[in-house]
């Protein structure tokens, strides 16, 4: 089972900084370097739906509090139990309405992240139009878009307020 030092809780807290940072900017090549393939697409299915609906989820100034509990899950996944502060409300993008959530309101909330350990592979396809790429390429010879190398230590493989 997987052991978790304070070394490597400090990198955890870093990556769950920055991942949702690239989240709230809808940054989602940014996110690819810290987030697993299927948690993306998730996002990018809610960006979608919500921007269909008119509508813009805002998350600022999330920052790590502390890492309250680290689990073992299997042999390369773990469970984190996280204190975060965010700002986080969802607005209409007409009129910029607020109708969930508080605008200039940072709120301390409770999260589970399961993060796998990552094997430090970059991406053997293209995320945007599905061409099988080179090891050795930094850009995408179809669409042009960046290949981004995993974070060769955790990924996030998925997000939940408890
Ligand atoms: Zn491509």
């Amino acid at each position: 089972m997987l052991k978790v030092d304070d070394e490597e809780r400090n990198i955890i807290k870093e990556i769950l900084n920055k991942t949702i940072e690239y989240y709230g900017k809808h940054d989602f090549l940014g996110i690819s370097y810290y987030e697993t393939d299927s948690l993306i697409k998730r996002q990018i299915d809610n960006y979608h739906d919500l921007q269909n609906r008119g509508l813009e989820e805002v998350i600022k100034n999330f920052f790590v509090i502390s890492i309250d509990e680290v689990v073992a899950i299997s042999d390369n996944a773990i469970s984190v139990g996280v204190r975060a502060s965010v700002e986080r409300y969802i607005k209409c993008l007409n009129n910029s309405e607020v109708i969930d959530g508080t605008r200039d309101y940072v709120a301390e909330k409770k999260y589970e992240f399961i993060l796998t350990k990552s094997e430090g592979k970059s991406q053997s396809s293209c995320m945007y139009c599905g061409a099988i790429i080179n090891e050795d390429e930094v850009k995408c010879p179809y669409c042009g878009t960046p290949i981004i190398a995993k974070n060769s230590n955790w990924l996030v493989a998925d997000i939940k307020e408890v």
